[in-house]
């Protein structure tokens, strides 16, 4: 695997074509190894990029001590035999004209209100500067591929958005970088997150969305969880559900022990 460092490297770089972009903020697990392998399989050559995005995080919120493993990652990404890793510079998100993306006034744009403007900045630059035929995306963050998806179209970018499924730990927790902030006890506990929406999935063919909204979020608060939103929405558009609406999101986030975890579950109709 070639490492490149900088982005004058990465221009000069010649990828065999049709080639995917798997971009990431690194302290790799399967979740991101998904989206690495589904590459693999599909495109002549991969690309992944790890880069802890400042622009992305609140002033409170966790960058500084956002998990970094670079060596443990390289080395993950090596047995998959991705063919380019690409670490930019740290100055990367710096004199960037900030992005105001659709979509992200519901959510994780509420308790996050610029999270999205950074994701949208930074993989707007990813995508000018690679040009890659495929970007990856895992619908563990439904409302960013959302967004990600939307911007290319209305942009007219000629890198397609792939969204894949979410890898869950065995308790059905979703696995993400920030578990690693829990002990192995919590993350047990924490698969009932997946229990609870896999619930409101099925209670949906037979109740109203408001009862199936509360009866899922007594049931969380009772098991000691912090609610930050749990939302029942059409998946297309993140509004109401209306009699148009063929695919439902039921979306959740809550905080466990100072850790905010998300999750979602799609309900096609
Ligand atoms: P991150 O490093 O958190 O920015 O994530 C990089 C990419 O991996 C994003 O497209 C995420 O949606 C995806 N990802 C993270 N966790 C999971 C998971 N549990 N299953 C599938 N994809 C994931």
């Amino acid at each position: 695997m070639q490492i490149i460092k900088s982005c004058s490297a990465l221009n000069s770089i010649n990828f065999q074509k049709p080639f995917a972009f798997v971009p990431t903020m690194g302290n790799l697990h399967e979740g991101h190894l998904s989206l690495v392998k589904f590459a693999k399989e599909n495109y002549s050559e991969v690309i992944t990029s790890i880069f802890v995005n400042p622009l992305q995080f609140g002033k409170n919120e966790d960058f500084a001590s956002y998990p970094k493993t670079l060596d443990k990652d390289i080395q993950l990404l090596e047995d998959l035999d991705c063919n380019y890793l690409f670490l930019p510079e740290p100055n990367f998100a710096e004199n960037l004209e900030v992005i105001k993306p659709n979509f992200s006034d519901v959510l994780c744009g509420l308790s996050r209100p610029t999270h999205f403007d950074g994701v949208l900045t930074i993989i707007d630059k990813f995508l000018r500067l690679i040009k890659p035929n495929a970007c990856l995306f895992g619908l563990k963050d439904y409302q960013q591929q959302l967004i990600i998806k939307d911007y290319v179209n209305k942009k007219k970018l000629r890198t397609e958005i792939i969204s894949l499924p979410i890898v869950r730990e065995n308790s059905g927790l979703a696995m993400s970088s920030r578990n690693n902030y829990l002990s192995k006890d919590d993350r047990e506990h924490c698969g009932i997150i997946y229990s609870c929406i896999q619930n409101a999935a099925e209670s949906l063919k037979t109740s109203p969305v408001k009862i199936v909204i509360e009866k899922a979020t007594d049931f969380l608060e009772n098991a000691g969880f912090e609610i930050d939103y749990l939302e029942v929405i059409d998946a297309n558009n993140l509004s109401l559900i209306t009699k148009k609406t063929n695919k439902i999101l039921i979306a959740v986030a809550v905080i466990y022990k100072k850790v905010r975890l998300i999750d979602n579950i799609i309900v096609s109709l």
